[in-house]
């Protein structure tokens, strides 16, 4: 038992001692490895706009600063607790070492409903967090960026607070911000980009025709959203989605521009139509190609991987498949599964070349950003590829146990200090 116990944490930790015996660590070195360096809690009083005062609860998770500054999005929503925000950091750390970014993961999170807010009020509460940790982030330090229930403008409030306390502007302090405020082309698109990209190398795999292959997709936030557009633009017929608000589900496909436009004007995806409703807890057991997790985390359990009936599962959501269903889904061989920490990088790789512009104050064309985005993403999918080729093992083992283990060698390098 310790302050991270809970449901998401105990999965990340039993999915890294299932990689820490895949790669023979000594039990003793485990919990360097898997316990975060630092863990940053905090209250965010809030002047509401009725004048009543309500205080948020917050939290930074740094996993590990071994190999640079830790990375990593802040999430804005009811579920967050420290131990969930404890495993989206350590998953960031796994995320990073398998693209070869210079980080450490981080996540931090708000425990709050964001729709519930008012602009006026979700500013006010963006600013105090940021203002809450000053103290324990920096561009060398500790990178934020968005997650679910944060976006660009909530990125600019945090950098814009951070710079006014430092009497300069600090731009590199968090990525995802609007090219307007020293965000980087490509950024907003690139999670669910590099999702489209990875499901496109996956099918060639399996023989899969793009054309034509049927998709559903769970989310249709920022991530979700950008999947079903670059989807599309391949050929692939969209036949379900959902969001918390509605689930729609038709066989012969849905109208995904519309689809778009509707999420773009009322940012979600009720009120679209009355007729296509569907259940959502059955939406990821229907019969597709290519089935996109793209919400929250622990939403396929074993139960759910029995029922599966897609060729390729992409993990664009974090944390999406527990163990239990990892041990059914070693065992159905014909699900081509792209595991989150491959499969949603997108984000955080862009998150790191925009990083990289602000520091060098040198911008790129989208041309640009996505062409180095592409190739970072093919260089880690044929390493995954290979490794689970070479070892005999899942595509998820293969992912975690590069990145487990680009971690410790790091730190075996480094040695311990003092
Ligand atoms: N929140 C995103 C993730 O889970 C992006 C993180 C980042 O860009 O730093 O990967």
């Amino acid at each position: 038992m310790d302050i991270y116990s809970g449901p998401v944490f105990d999965m990340a930790r039993t999915q890294f001692h299932r990689i820490a015996d895949h790669l023979e660590i000594a039990t003793d070195r485990r919990d360097r490895l898997l316990y975060p360096k630092r863990a940053i809690a905090v209250s965010c009083p809030v002047t509401r706009d009725d004048g009543r005062l309500t205080v948020f609860q917050g939290y930074r998770v740094q996993h590990h600063l071994t190999l640079g500054p830790t990375k990593g999005g802040t999430r804005f929503a009811p579920s967050v607790d420290i131990g969930e925000v404890a495993a989206l950091a350590v998953w960031m750390s796994w995320k990073c070492a398998l693209a070869g970014l210079p980080y450490g993961g981080a996540k931090g999170g708000v425990t709050v409903d964001p729709y519930s807010l008012s602009r006026r009020e979700l500013e006010g509460l963006s600013r105090r967090y940021m203002q809450e940790m000053i103290p324990f982030v920096g561009p060398h330090t500790d990178v934020m960026a968005p997650d679910m229930g944060t976006n660009e403008q909530v990125m600019a409030w945090f950098m814009d607070t951070y710079s006014m306390y430092q009497g300069r502007t600090v731009t590199e302090i968090v990525t995802g911000k609007p090219v307007s405020a020293g965000g980087t082309l490509g950024r907003r698109e690139a999670t669910g980009r590099g999702v489209a990209y990875l499901v496109e190398r996956a099918a060639e795999r399996i023989g899969l025709a793009m054309t034509g292959a049927t998709a559903i997709i769970q989310g249709f936030g920022n991530v979700g959203s950008i999947t079903a557009a670059s989807l599309a633009a391949r050929g692939v017929r969209v036949i379900g989605v959902s969001d918390h608000t509605a689930c729609y589900f038709d066989p012969r496909g849905l109208d995904v521009p519309a689809l778009l436009a509707h999420a773009g004007t009322t940012g979600k995806l009720a009120g679209f139509s009355n007729e296509m409703v569907f259940d959502p807890a059955e939406l990821l057991a229907q019969p597709c190609d290519i089935l996109v997790p793209a919400a929250l985390e622990r939403v396929i359990d074993g139960a759910m991987a029995a029922r599966l009936q897609c060729r390729v599962l992409a993990e664009a959501a974090n944390g999406p498949t527990t163990p239990d269903a990892d041990t059914v889904l070693e065992q159905r061989r014909e699900i081509f599964v792209i595991p989150d920490i491959l499969c949603n990088a997108g984000g955080v790789i862009v998150s790191y070349f925009e990083w990289v512009q602000d520091l060098q104050q040198f911008f790129w064309d989208e041309a640009e950003v996505n062409d180095r985005l592409y190739r970072v993403l093919q260089r880690a999918f044929a390493q995954v590829l290979a490794r689970a080729e070479r070892d005999g093992i899942s595509l998820r083992t293969a992912a975690m146990a590069i990145g487990v283990a680009k971690v410790r060698d790091a730190k075996d390098t480094r040695g311990l200090f003092p």
